[in-house]
């Protein structure tokens, strides 16, 4: 069984604050170098939970935005006049 744990710091996407958490990663999917962890983390400051994506490689950050956002990425729509 692969297991990591990396810590990762970073600021809080609502309020700005840092915030960081020690997280455990392990399963078949950490043999995957491009693999991408998922976890929800309560912000201490302000009780938001940020959504953070990293990599447990190496505990690399790579994204955090609010659990209010349902879609990680915005497309923007074009309007014609
Ligand atoms: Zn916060």
């Amino acid at each position: 069984m692969l297991q990591t744990e990396v810590m990762l710091d970073w600021a809080c996407c609502v309020c700005g604050r840092p915030m960081g958490a020690t997280l455990k990663c392990e399963g078949p999917g950490l043999a995957d170098k491009d693999a991408k962890a998922y976890v929800k983390v309560p912000c201490p400051s302000c009780h938001h939970t940020n959504q953070v994506i990293f990599s447990p490689d190496d505990g690399a950050l790579d994204d955090v935005f609010p659990d209010e956002e349902p879609v990680r990425y915005k497309i923007p729509v074009p309007s014609y006049n």
